[in-house]
């Protein structure tokens, strides 16, 4: 990756505004977090978005995390985002604050062994059926949570999803709403066990479609390291 940082940091204004507007148009007071994905980044160039101001970012891969985090740690707080293998749980805990892509029991069950303490996550939904996509089909989404609910360590604290690609991002508002609807059935539903208040969605190409229907975290790579 080679990014000039004042590119960057007019990237990250311009991304800002956006966010703004995107909020007065949908008459939102709070303000969602930015998270920005680093895995376009190599561990050396993680200082270009502590120069920016950028305090929150997500990695997909263990070792990658391992590496960013143990040089940067102390900079960043760092989530998890990618597909988070059972065997790799051990190596990913001590580094992160919150994994977002918690989709399966056999995850939940090894988070809740290796944990020292409790371990904030969220559950992981695939809103539009897609086959190729990870996560908890929303129909399937209280079955589970009432399963993971005997792991005391692991705490649901809302919900992440990956919208399809699409070239209009008006399209994918329904899975956003859709995500949304069932954050606010499962916070009704699991009250007394969990808070879920989190909605982690919207990317590059849609964030400012997933502000307005109230994503507290969006996740943004492409669009802070262009050129253009
Ligand atoms: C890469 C990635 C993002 C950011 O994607 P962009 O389209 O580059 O903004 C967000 N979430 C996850 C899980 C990712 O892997």
């Amino acid at each position: 990756m080679n990014i000039d940082p004042d590119r960057l940091v007019a990237n990250l204004r311009e991304v800002e505004r956006r966010i703004e507007r995107a909020c007065e148009r949908s008459g939102r007071r709070d303000r969602p977090r930015l998270l920005v994905a680093s895995k376009y980044l190599a561990p050396e160039e993680m200082s270009l978005l502590s120069g920016a101001g950028i305090r929150l970012v997500g990695e997909n891969r263990a070792d990658e995390l391992e590496a960013k985090w143990r040089r940067w740690g102390a900079e960043f707080e760092f989530h998890f985002i990618g597909h988070l293998q059972s065997r790799k749980v051990r190596q990913v805990l001590p580094c992160v604050t919150m994994i977002q892509s918690v989709e399966s029991l056999s995850l939940v069950e090894e988070l809740d062994r290796r944990a020292e303490s409790e371990v904030r996550v969220l559950l992981e939904a695939n809103i539009s059926g897609e086959e190729s996509k990870y996560g908890i089909l929303p129909e399937a989404a209280e079955a589970f949570l009432e399963r993971a609910a005997a792991y005391r360590k692991v705490m649901f604290s809302g919900c992440m999803t990956m919208a399809p690609l699409v070239a209009d991002p008006e399209a994918v508002r329904p899975f956003f709403r859709g995500l949304r609807e069932l954050r606010d059935r499962l916070a009704s539903v699991f009250s007394g066990r969990y808070e879920f208040t989190e909605l982690s969605m919207g990317m590059s190409n849609d964030y400012q479609v997933a502000v307005e229907e109230g994503a507290t975290i969006v996740r943004l790579g492409s669009a802070l390291f262009s050129s253009t």
